[in-house]
């Protein structure tokens, strides 16, 4: 490994929040254990190359969530679920989350009082506050503030903006998200835009992202710079080949490959939010050669094939529940030259793999595991798939 051996750093928190299953470990021992299970899961199928860490494991989360609790004594705490259940850890900071992202977390709970909002109660289903939500572009330094409500009304809503805003001027849009729903899902469907633009901005390989609240955003941007590096080295392109871009979420490995000398970009992103948030970003990044369509990755790769589309790579990058045989049939029916797969579970990864290589010559040549969740038990790994 090339990593300094950063000793572990054990947070008091550990056991109560569940979230660095690893934090015990020193950062070297971590990514040993992570090529082990990698080697385990999937070195059947090719070739596991090293592992890439990070130079500086630490605070590398652009995305930040909070949960709110009040206790007997009018005590207001903010911090994570406790592993397991619905009871708040009351959390200030964490060494997998962004700095400034933390700190307007305590300082928005600071405020409640003054504001007289009070916070969800998830068993009454009263009360106002039930998150908040803090993405940070880190390259642009543009940072959303979410606030999620239980209730639509938010009667002090442009005195409290502007008492965050005068704390936290580095703010750049402020959205509150509704969320009335006796629900575990964060966010609820409907939002209003308290302040700037209602989405944020950040840089990847060169290209510009927007990114709307609810759209799905690579957590660790300095790694994924790394990992859409290999997918891209992966796909070798040579220039006007036609691309597939599934599960795209933004469209940014579609948009980066299109940078990259692909032909003809079609992505495939079942969210609606995020979906738009691609054609706008094939727009602001000037490419006309790129698509995209709403829709479920295998109904999209089923009528591909029956019109007999003939793509030359198709990357895809799943949520970890991994693929389906909806999928991987027609994805073997169309053929392409080249399959990237980038996977956030080398269980779903290796399942998907095996029907693979039981149904088609397709075989992983290389498997690259890049370690985007430094403390947790969290694998991802990409996949380059060929005949
Ligand atoms: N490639 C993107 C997103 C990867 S995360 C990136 O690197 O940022 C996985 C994405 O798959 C999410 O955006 C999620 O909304 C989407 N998704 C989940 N199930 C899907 C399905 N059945 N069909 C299409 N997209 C799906």
């Amino acid at each position: 490994m090339t990593m300094a051996n950063t000793p572990a750093r054990v947070c008091p928190l550990a056991k109560k929040c569940g979230g660095c299953q690893l934090q015990n470990l020193s950062y070297d021992e971590q990514l040993h254990l992570k090529q082990a299970t990698a080697i385990r899961l999937l070195g059947r199928f090719g070739h596991v190359e090293e592992i890439i860490g990070m130079k500086d494991p630490y605070h590398y989360r652009n995305k930040v969530q909070a949960a709110f609790y009040t206790d007997k004594k009018g005590k207001i705490i903010s911090g994570v679920y406790q592993s397991g259940s619905h009871h708040v850890v009351g959390i200030d900071s964490c060494q997998t989350e962004d700095v400034i992202a933390d700190k307007i977390i305590v300082a928005v709970r600071k405020l409640l009082p003054s504001f007289k909002m009070t916070t969800y109660n998830e068993d009454t289903g009263k009360g106002f506050l039930r998150h908040i939500l803090v993405k940070r572009g880190f390259a642009t330094n543009q940072i959303m503030l979410v606030l999620v409500t239980g209730t639509p009304v938010f009667p002090s809503k442009n005195n409290f903006v502007k008492a965050i805003l005068k704390q936290f001027p580095e703010i750049t849009t402020i959205v509150q998200n509704i969320n009335p729903y006796r629900t575990n899902l964060v966010l609820g469907d409907n939002q209003k835009v308290l302040y700037g633009k209602g989405y944020i901005e950040d840089i990847l390989c060169g290209c510009r992202f927007r990114i709307s609240p609810k759209s799905f955003y690579q957590i660790n941007p300095v790694q994924t710079e790394v990992l859409y590096g290999k997918a891209i080295e992966f796909a070798n392109l040579k220039g006007n080949e036609t691309v597939l871009d599934t599960y795209c979420g933004i469209g940014t490995i579609g948009i980066i490959a299109a940078k990259n000398g692909a032909g003809n970009v079609i992505g495939a992103e079942l969210n609606g939010d995020a979906v738009r948030d691609a054609i706008v970003n094939a727009r602001a990044n000037n490419l006309k050669n790129i698509r995209f369509y709403k829709a479920d990755a295998g109904e999209f790769m089923r009528e591909a094939a029956d019109e007999d589309e003939k793509p030359d790579v198709v990357f895809m990058d799943p949520p970890r529940a991994g693929s389906d045989r909806k999928f991987l049939d027609s994805l073997i029916k169309m053929s392409p030259k080249k399959v990237v797969y980038v996977s956030c579970n080398p269980e779903t990864l290796a399942r998907d793999l095996a029907y693979l290589t039981q149904n088609s010559p397709y075989k992983a040549q290389k498997i690259q595991p890049v370690d985007m969740f430094p403390h947790t038990a969290h694998i991802e790994c990409v996949c380059e798939i060929f005949k």
